[in-house]
């Protein structure tokens, strides 16, 4: 990575992508404003979406994201009930609209990736 703050870099991306193809992106049910795109998909530890309970017993879908540049990272990372082995996580919020779209995970090695929530997501026109 360069010495670029990420949140430029990926929003520079999104630009590029934005203006590309439209089809690509992927939007914040909430705000309709774009906050990803389908070729940030990745599958983390095997699988592009993951199934999760959490402790309150809430199941969440999650598809799993290189980048996402319309997300707000917020929060102090920590690993407490951290459902990817090895990660430390921060919340994940709309810019637009602040809704939590799912969480930020990053590790030792500096890997990280986006855990969106599938039902708040709404797939390119
Ligand atoms: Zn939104």
């Amino acid at each position: 990575m360069s010495g670029l703050p990420i949140k430029q870099l990926v929003h520079d991306v999104l630009l590029q992508v934005h203006e590309a193809d439209q089809h690509q992106l992927i939007y914040c049910q909430d705000c309709q404003r774009p906050v990803t795109a389908e070729n940030y998909r990745v599958q983390v530890q095997g699988e592009h979406q993951h199934h999760f309970v959490n402790p309150d017993g809430v199941v969440f879908e999650l598809s799993c994201f290189q980048a996402a540049p319309g997300l707000i990272i917020a929060g102090k990372a920590t690993d407490h009930y951290c459902w990817f082995q090895g990660f430390e996580w921060q919340y994940a919020h709309c810019e637009y609209c602040t809704t939590q779209l799912g969480w930020y995970y990053e590790n030792a090695l500096s890997e990280s990736f986006f855990a969106l929530i599938s039902g708040y997501l709404r797939a390119g026109k």
